[in-house]
């Protein structure tokens, strides 16, 4: 290993280490959740990439987060507590958080994916986030309190408003669907209203119906995301008209 290389292997330790307010027993756990494949295949075959922390760190964010929801949310039934966890430990919330922490700018890349902007991608972001944690969690001798502690003190608050204020990445559709059988014994319809520029870079939009109750549109690069658009309208137009009269103060 160059000198060069282990200087700028330190000063991601120390900033990681920074961030995080927490400092690794064994130095080599946080080069390897920093380490993407193309920069150990591109530098140091023999340097270990983040693919196995990103495994563990999955099923640790997994369980932080299902602990947090389950004393949140104390009345939730489980189909409603896995369709959050499942929008929690998702590409693009994840990557939101890696963000938040400064993680694009550490994680340690081959020049072709700096080029190409790869820690930028929410894909990347996502598994680094996963992989710190998995770090941390193996630092601590497999023990969830470290990571959980992390997490918590970063990102619990901002968690819950997010649930809260419906600004999770969710399928709209589906949540949609659940909501119409259950009020009305229906399922949305969507329509093609119409499509407009070249076709390479067409703008779609399109018309979610439920029965006369509900008409939305939404508007989207491609037919799933206008109706995405128009699902989640829908969605919010039922639960603003109907869970609210529903609650006895
Ligand atoms: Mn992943």
């Amino acid at each position: 290993m160059s000198s060069n290389l282990d200087r700028k292997f330190a000063e991601r330790v120390e900033k990681l280490e920074n961030i995080l307010d927490y400092t690794f027993k064994d130095k080599s756990l946080p080069i390897t959740a920093l380490t993407h494949s193309s920069f150990a295949a591109e530098y140091h075959k023999e340097i270990k990439d983040y693919e196995v922390l990103e495994f563990l760190g999955d099923a640790v964010l997994s369980l932080i987060v299902s602990e947090i929801l389950i004393k949140t949310f104390p009345e939730a039934k489980e189909g409603e507590l896995s369709q959050i966890r499942s929008a929690v430990i998702s590409e693009a919330y994840l990557s939101r958080l890696a963000r938040i922490l400064g993680l694009n700018e550490l994680v340690l890349l081959s020049k072709g994916e700096i080029a190409q902007k790869g820690m930028e991608r929410d894909s990347l972001l996502c598994d680094v986030f996963e992989s710190v944690f998995g770090a941390v969690y193996v630092d601590s001798g497999y023990d969830i309190k470290p990571p959980r502690e992390i997490f918590n003190k970063y990102f619990k608050e901002y968690l819950i408003e997010s649930i809260k204020k419906g600004n999770i990445p969710r399928d709209y559709k589906s949540i949609l669907q659940i909501k119409t059988q259950r009020l009305f014994g229906v399922v949305p319809k969507y329509n093609l209203i119409h499509s407009e520029g070249p076709e390479h870079e067409k703008t779609f939009t399109m018309e979610c119906v439920v029965n006369n109750v509900v008409r939305t549109f939404g508007t989207g690069k491609s037919k799933k995301e206008a109706e995405t658009e128009a699902a989640k309208k829908a969605f919010f137009y039922l639960k603003e008209r109907y869970d609210s009269n529903k609650k006895k103060k």
